[in-house]
């Protein structure tokens, strides 16, 4: 069974067919799931779709395109909110300098501030980072600064979590998982402009990736322009099993070994 890590079946694409939906991931060999809620609105959505579902995980943060919403007291809410017993994880969490909807200093100090939640209540954190400019390396900078920054009590341990989507440079990458960090892969990978990407996922060990379907965005490279669904997570495994040069089963069973251990599912 492969996990999928970064699902958004939330979403009102999905809302004529959510079972469906996940009974056809079922049979591709997909399950459990991680939902993320990525701003306040979605955090009920994504309980009580984990709630119907018992191979369904959620998550709760706010998405940098809501930093500006990230006060005190949203601060109190997410706490409540996730200490729900199959709420996993904080996130997503992090910086996109490409839509800027939230001045960038407000996303940095939204970030630090939703890490040190993340740390106080000892779950994982599922990070989003994009440059203004697949060229640029402002994002991923501050992103390894702050998380260096997080401050843990001593009886805490470092926060762990995924850097979802990553398409970051390998220095960043490496950077990463030495502190800690897996590395989440999507389609992306499938697409033919993606040489770059999959270099650097060439260079990142086996042991520091998760496989992530990222839906209803990021459809495979034989679904382009359509609504993407975790049934086509097998299609990202097989990419990755071809740059590393393993088998379809190794990639699949690592990978989830590592999602479980990470989320502790
Ligand atoms: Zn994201
Ligand atoms: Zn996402």
């Amino acid at each position: 069974m492969i996990v999928e890590t970064h699902g958004h079946l939330a979403d009102a694409q999905f809302d004529l067919d959510r079972d469906d939906v996940l009974a056809r991931a079922r049979l591709s060999g997909v399950t459990p799931f991680i939902e993320i809620g990525e701003e306040e609105p979605q955090w009920a959505k994504a309980r009580a779709l984990s709630e119907s579902h018992p191979d369904v995980y959620w998550t709760a943060g706010m998405h940098p395109y809501y930093a500006n919403a990230v006060d005190g007291a949203l601060l109190d809410r997410l706490a409540q909110s996730i200490e729900h017993p199959r709420c996993v994880a904080v996130g997503e969490i992090g910086l996109d300098y490409h839509r800027d909807d939230s001045p960038r200093d407000v996303q940095r100090k939204a970030l630090a501030d939703l890490l040190a939640a993340a740390v106080r209540a000892r779950k994982p954190v599922v990070l989003h980072c994009r440059e203004s400019h697949p060229d640029r390396t402002e994002a991923q900078q501050d992103l390894l600064d702050i998380l260096r920054s997080v401050k843990v009590p001593a009886d805490a341990q470092k926060p762990a979590g995924v850097a979802h989507c990553f398409q970051g440079t390998v220095p960043m990458a490496q950077s990463l998982c030495a502190l800690g960090y897996m590395i989440g892969v999507d389609a992306p990978l499938t697409y033919p402009k993606a040489g770059a990407l999959r270099e650097m996922v060439a260079t990142v060990p086996l042991e520091h990736l998760v496989l992530e379907t990222d839906s209803p965005y990021l459809p495979p490279q034989s679904h382009r322009g359509k609504r993407n669904e975790p049934a086509h997570l097998p299609a990202i495994a097989r990419a990755l099993a071809d740059i590393k040069g393993v088998p379809f089963d190794t990639v699949t069973s690592v990978t989830s070994a590592n999602a479980r251990r990470l989320f502790r599912i």
